[in-house]
């Protein structure tokens, strides 16, 4: 019996960027240039979801931080601040900067319906502060109201710039459109079927416990690799107390 390449290469690329399959399908990224999306109402009345990650330890994909989105311990957090609070004591730039790093960041989760790709289904989309503020002013805004109506509601335009220089970050631009619009048509197909099959947002992130998020964070300092700037700063902050947050910013310090 042949192996199926095609289902190889499936499995591949799943271990590789350790997505689960479904959530990677709904998961929604813009493309560059104009598309237009329909944000879905939610049966709590929130459509505008919010939640915090932690990113840029090691190769970790945004780990869900225990403490802002579940009110429990966060072994990161704590990291984070304790690293701030020397780089401050000590006036160090470059212990500041690893702090801010390592500092939660929220973002943004929507259901949305793409135009022209409603038979694709019910996508999420995850945006950064700017367009959730824009959002929440569309809805507080008379002229548009609330813009997720199946009936009044509005199909928002989005725009998606990717610049060509590295380093800067990609811009989104939303804008309504001028008139509103129903939220399914025949060709959409069936409205109550489709707002039935909007997924639990937090369903889509693996939730870490906080031994979870200290393992994790245990690997990135241990496999932290050397660079000139922390070995010359290792000397300066040498270990002082034996608290388990020290042990560990002096075994990231010190590489070991
Ligand atoms: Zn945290």
């Amino acid at each position: 019996m042949a192996i199926n390449i095609e289902a190889m290469r499936a499995k591949l690329t799943a271990s590789k960027t350790g997505n689960k399959g479904q959530s990677n399908s709904t998961k929604w990224r813009p493309t560059q240039g104009d598309q237009t999306i329909r944000i879905l109402p939610t049966a709590d009345g929130d459509p505008f979801k919010e939640f915090h990650f932690h990113y840029n330890v090691g190769k970790n994909p945004g780990i869900m931080c225990p403490k802002r989105n579940h009110g429990e311990e966060c072994p990161i957090c704590d990291f984070a601040s304790k690293l701030w609070k020397q780089g401050v004591d000590g006036d160090d730039a470059t212990l500041k900067t690893e702090a801010k790093k390592l500092f939660v960041r929220k973002r943004y989760y929507s259901p949305i319906l793409v135009r022209g790709k409603e038979t694709e289904g019910v996508k999420v989309w995850s945006y950064g502060k700017t367009a959730y503020e824009t959002l929440l002013g569309y809805v507080l805004d008379p002229d548009y109201g609330d813009v997720t109506d199946p009936e009044t509601g509005t199909d928002i335009v989005l725009n998606y710039d990717i610049p060509g220089t590295p380093g800067s970050f990609p811009k989104t631009t939303l804008k309504p459109r001028r008139r509103p619009s129903i939220l399914c048509d025949e060709a959409v197909g069936n409205c109550d079927e489709l707002l039935e099959s909007i997924p639990e947002i937090g369903d889509l992130f693996d939730r870490k416990t906080t031994e979870e998020v200290q393992a994790l964070l245990d690997d990135f300092l241990s496999s932290e690799t050397s660079s000139e700037k922390r070995s010359s700063e290792t000397t300066k902050y040498s270990t002082k107390n034996a608290s388990g947050i020290d042990e560990q910013f002096d075994k990231f310090m010190n590489n070991e």
